[in-house]
């Protein structure tokens, strides 16, 4: 027997029957909204409502809590930036931990960089896994590479029982701060992933829209300022199924050599070893890594006054 999504979905519009449309207190006043075509999945984890449609126009889409995660058309963005800000911005980086990331994008490409030895990866929802994989299998490849290390479980938890230097880079590919993300943007966390770091080792999170969350950003650079001795800087980028279509990230280090975001030193556009099985990289080049850091003039006079 069919079950009756459209029915049963609370995040499917009445005003535009059969679109998504994205409803939250986070953007008041505004929903994007995407044309369904199918209804491929829906359940609930002990953490959040997961949903999987797909759309008539950017692909498989997966949801979490009515919030839009990563469609298939420009999930390229937002992994790609995340991932490689901060490790092509050290020599060499061999250890690497991702908090959250569940869907296994970011997996897929710490996992282009060659010189890596060990990914740690803590998600706190396995159905966000196990959806991933039934779906995404194209984001969840991340997880065939032998160098990644699964944990279930809560990334605060997890970092706490992290021996202090053992990363080279933290990559926090978190949901926003609302639910069981939360405390990903809270100092304490910020704190451990500094402990977690070796002397200037790099941490960037997921840091929310300039035109949606100025207070949000204005808080986590404050926290950064004082936690992180090295350097705090924030970049940005376009991925038109966000919020006001552009994510921002905190990209920071630890005191130690020093490393000078707004120059990569380690390219990895030549480096070619996973591009049959991942296929080339869509989004990042050693160009607008550098342009990322550009801010327009609001944000720029916040962000530097803190
Ligand atoms: N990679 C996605 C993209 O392309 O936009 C971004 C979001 S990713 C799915 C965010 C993940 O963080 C979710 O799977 C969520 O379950 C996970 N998460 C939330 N809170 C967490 C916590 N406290 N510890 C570990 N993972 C957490």
């Amino acid at each position: 027997e069919e079950a009756n999504y459209e029915k049963e979905s609370p995040y499917i519009s009445s005003i535009l029957p059969g679109w998504f449309s994205e409803i939250s207190s986070l953007w008041p006043g505004e929903a994007h909204s995407l044309k369904v075509e199918k209804i491929l999945f829906q359940g609930k984890s002990d953490y959040q409502n997961v949903m999987v449609f797909q759309s008539s126009t950017y692909g498989k889409v997966l949801i979490l809590d009515g919030v839009i995660q990563l469609t298939e058309r420009d999930e390229c963005a937002y992994q790609e930036m995340i991932t490689h800000l901060p490790l092509c911005s050290i020599p060499n980086p061999r250890k690497v931990l991702v908090i959250g990331g569940g869907d296994g994008g970011v997996l897929r490409e710490v996992s282009r960089h060659s010189s890596v030895e060990q990914i740690d990866i803590c998600e706190i929802d396995k159905m966000v896994i196990d959806v991933s994989k039934q779906f995404f299998p194209n984001v969840a490849i991340g997880y065939e590479d032998p160098r990644v290390k699964l944990h279930v479980g809560d990334g605060v938890a997890f970092l706490k029982n992290i021996p202090e230097g053992t990363y080279d880079a933290v990559i926090v590919d978190s949901s926003d701060p609302i639910g069981p993300a939360q405390e990903l943007f809270e100092k304490p966390f910020f704190e451990s992933v500094a402990r977690a770091l070796r002397p200037g080792g790099v941490v960037c999170t997921q840091a929310e829209s300039i035109w949606l969350h100025m207070h949000i950003i204005e808080d986590i650079v404050g926290n950064c300022r004082q936690i992180f001795k090295g350097s705090v800087n924030y970049a940005w980028t376009t991925v038109p199924t966000y919020p006001s279509g552009v994510i921002g990230f905190m990209v920071c280090s630890t005191e130690g050599p020093a490393v000078d975001f707004k120059n990569p030193i380690n390219p990895i556009d030549a480096d070619d070893s996973h591009t049959k099985t991942r296929g080339p990289l869509k989004f990042y080049n050693s160009e607008i890594h550098s342009a990322s850091f550009c801010l327009p003039s609001f944000p720029k006079r916040v962000i530097e006054s803190k």
